[in-house]
């Protein structure tokens, strides 16, 4: 099994060093500032904000780019909630939209008919998740926000080091944000990054994240309402260390993903998501599609725990989507009754995709027994 996270001897003996330098907490020169420009080097943007989660990035991305309590922002249904909440937390509205089977990423064709309903421009934000690793349509998305006055931060959450014709993704938009929790392909337990090309949503996020505080100000000098984001030094380090090989481990994934494409090659039961040719994938998942057959006749559980009898290591993904859970009708939040909606493909995706998470894909063993409990499966629950 291939542990996750990793305990990595370059990762320890960075993270020793922030610890022995008895700088913990962000400072000025420190490591956080170095991660900063490194991984925005990294992502071909101008600017990076380190901060505690992917959903506080989100948030005060949000924030950043004006969105506004009452406005609209459109969204897939396929995603992790804080692509949702990080909007609520600004007393904004959640607008779901269905996603393409092809990718499970935000529908371009959907989209253009929410927005094309949205008459008088409520929507001031479109966010398109980069689901599994896969970029979504960036410019046909870009293109529909742009038209409609709406701006676009990437939910880059899943997409460390992943690329839209040639670009890599999270400054495409207005801005991206990406995650360093316990799953990601990148992680220091927890922790996030914004990036951008924007100056101005830059210092936004930059003072929101620390206190209201301007950057090269005075300590207790609050320009804006701002809270505590800050990511630590610790974290930093072994985020740093990550990043110095992070992009042999994405070929490894890469390369595995591609092993199992071909091990499941003409499979009735098990089609994987393949990213379109002109992307690359982070691979942070790789979705399988369950053929109908097979899950009208077991169900997603079952046929999971099936696979990982076998010695496969699949598991569940989103069970519903977005907008059925439960979170969306505590009436404090105010909003919408979201219980007629219903997204055929995002409805379909939460009944038959299952993931291969991305540690999988680190080892050519683990890929291959993944693919062979696949195919026992597909042969043996008839
Ligand atoms: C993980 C994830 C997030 C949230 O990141 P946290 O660091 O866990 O807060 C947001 N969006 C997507 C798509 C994710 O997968």
């Amino acid at each position: 099994m291939v542990k996750w996270p990793p305990v990595n001897p370059d990762d320890e003996k960075s993270l020793l060093e922030a610890f022995k330098s008895g700088r913990w907490g962000r400072v000025p020169g420190g490591v956080v500032e170095e991660f900063e420009r490194e991984f925005s080097r990294y992502h071909e943007a101008k600017y990076a904000v380190a901060v505690t989660s992917g959903t506080v990035g989100l948030f005060l991305s949000y924030l950043a780019v004006g969105l506004n309590e009452g406005d609209y922002f459109a969204l897939p249904a396929y995603t992790f909630i804080a692509t949702a909440t990080a909007g609520v937390l600004l007393r904004a509205v959640p607008v779901f939209v269905d996603i393409d089977a092809e990718t499970l990423n935000i529908s371009v064709e959907s989209l253009k008919a929410v927005l094309e309903q949205d008459k008088d421009g409520k929507i001031k934000l479109v966010v398109p998740v980069h689901f599994s690793g896969i970029p979504a349509e960036l410019d046909e998305v870009i293109n529909e926000a742009r038209k409609h006055g709406a701006k676009v931060i990437e939910d880059a959450a899943q997409a460390h080091g992943a690329a839209y014709k040639g670009r890599k993704v999270g400054a495409i938009g207005e801005a991206g944000v990406f995650s360093f929790q316990s799953s990601k392909n990148m992680t220091a337990g927890e922790g996030g990054v914004i990036v951008t090309n924007d100056y101005e949503i830059y210092i936004k996020a930059w003072s929101y994240h620390n206190a209201g505080r301007e950057i090269n100000g005075e300590w207790y000098m609050h320009a804006l309402i701002g809270w505590n984001f800050r990511m630590t030094e610790l974290q930093a380090a072994i985020l740093l260390s990550q990043l110095k090989r992070y992009d042999d481990e994405f070929k490894v994934r890469e390369r595995n993903a591609r092993l199992l494409y071909e091990l499941l090659e003409g499979n009735e039961d098990f089609k994987p998501v393949k990213p379109p040719t002109y992307v690359s994938s982070s691979n942070h998942l790789l979705p399988i599609w369950i053929s109908s057959r097979l899950i009208k006749q077991y169900g997603k559980a079952r046929i999971v725990s099936e696979v990982n009898n076998r010695g496969g290591v699949v598991v569940e993904g989103y069970p519903m989507p977005l907008y059925r859970q439960p979170a969306f009708r505590e009436s404090y939040w105010k909003l919408p009754d979201y219980s007629r909606l219903n997204l055929p493909v995002t409805e379909d995706a939460c009944r038959r995709v299952i993931w291969v998470p991305q540690h999988v894909l680190l080892s050519e063993d683990e890929t291959r027994r993944t693919a062979e409990a696949l195919v026992r499966v597909s042969r043996e629950l008839r």
